[in-house]
Parts: structure tokens; sequence; C-alpha cells
């Protein structure tokens, strides 16, 4: 009984109550016994704070990894997008080339939307919303072409009796390539988003 009251007012460690704590965590300020301290940098800590602190920041990175390399492919879709609206999509006689911007039906408009709203949602890491602004771009591009096409044709045809017909030179511009990889690049990275990745490793 006199050992009890004797012992009684040294700490003991909180993991072993039957034993006398040597010192105190640094993390938690907890008493702790030699056997539960483990010296970091000359500094006692206690077991259970240093799994915390371990697995909490290998954690945080490894997420962080994953998400910023997601975010860098779908921020290039986005580049290809918004880049795509501003490069030549169709050459035409005397005009000289055009893109979105300028060929008169303000379709360029809506891909320039997709691409910022694309932007806005890999920023707040709502990657399914890609599914929409690919598909939506995509859409419109197909829309696009299909009209370009069609006045290509007509006006080839309308130019067929013409003696300068031969001058006449219709071509579909690179900025397609760049617009087509844009949608793509988004809605791979909605579909990345949706295959987990467990074995990624920092
Ligand atoms: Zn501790
Ligand atoms: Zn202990």
């Amino acid at each position: 009984m006199e050992s009890g009251a004797d012992t009684g007012e040294m700490p003991r460690c909180y993991v072993h109550p039957e034993l006398l704590a040597g010192g105190f965590c640094v993390s938690c300020g907890k008493p702790i016994c030699p056997n539960c301290a483990v010296d970091v940098a000359g500094k006692n800590n206690c077991k259970n704070c240093l799994v915390e602190k371990a697995s909490a920041p290998a954690r945080s990175t490894e997420r962080n990894f994953n998400v910023s390399k997601r975010q860098l492919v779908g921020l290039t879709g986005s580049t290809l997008l918004f880049l795509g609206v501003f490069t030549p999509i169709v050459s035409l006689p005397i005009v000289g080339s055009v893109n979105y911007f300028n060929n008169g039906k303000g379709d360029g408009i809506f891909i320039l939307a997709f691409a910022l709203i694309s932007i806005a949602l890999i920023y707040k890491e709502k990657f399914k919303g890609l599914w929409i602004t690919g598909l939506g771009s995509a859409g419109i591009m197909a829309y696009t072409f299909y009209n370009v096409e069609s006045a290509i044709s007509k006006a080839q045809s309308e130019l067929s009796d013409n003696p300068f017909a031969a001058l006449v030179n219709i071509q579909l511009q690179w900025g397609w390539a760049l617009l087509a990889s844009g949608a793509i690049l988004l809605l791979a990275t909605a579909i990345v988003n949706d295959a987990p990745e467990q074995s990624a490793k920092v």
C-alpha cells in the first residue's frame, strides 16, 4: 500500500498503466514508458502518434499525385480545345484560312465555353462532368464538320461550270486535329477517373 502511494505520483504509461512513464510524447503530451517511446530526432514520440504521422501524409501525397496526373491530362485536353477554336479548321479561296471563331456560325463559342467549364471542373476535381463537356464538344464538332463538308461539296458543285473552278481549293485544316484530340483527352480524363489506381505509387 505504501508502495502504491509512493508511485501514485509518478506518471504512468498511457498504453501500459502498470509501467512508470519515462517521459512524455512530444506530439500528444501523454506519458509513455521506454517501450513505447520512439526517439525521433532526439524527441520522444509514442507509437500511436508515429503511425498517424506516417500514414496521413503518405496517403494525401499519393492522392494528390494521382489527381494532378489526371488534372494534367484534362487540362491538356481543355487547352487543345481552347486553342483549336482559334486555329484554322478550313481554308477557303480568297478568304484564306477560317477558324471556329469567324466561321459565321458562332459554334466556336460553345467549344470555348465547354473548354472553360472543363477547366473549372478539373480544378474542382469533378471529373464526371467531363463526360458532358467532352461529348458536348465532340457533338458540336461533328455538327460543324458536317456543315463544312456539305458547304464544300455545295460550293464545288456550283462552281463546276465556272472556268475558275480549278483554282478553287477548299481544304480542311489541322485545327480539327487539335479540337478532336482535346475532346478525346477530356473523355479520357473522365474514364480514367472511373478506374481505380490501386497500384500507383509515388
Ligand atoms: Zn503521442
Ligand atoms: Zn508503454
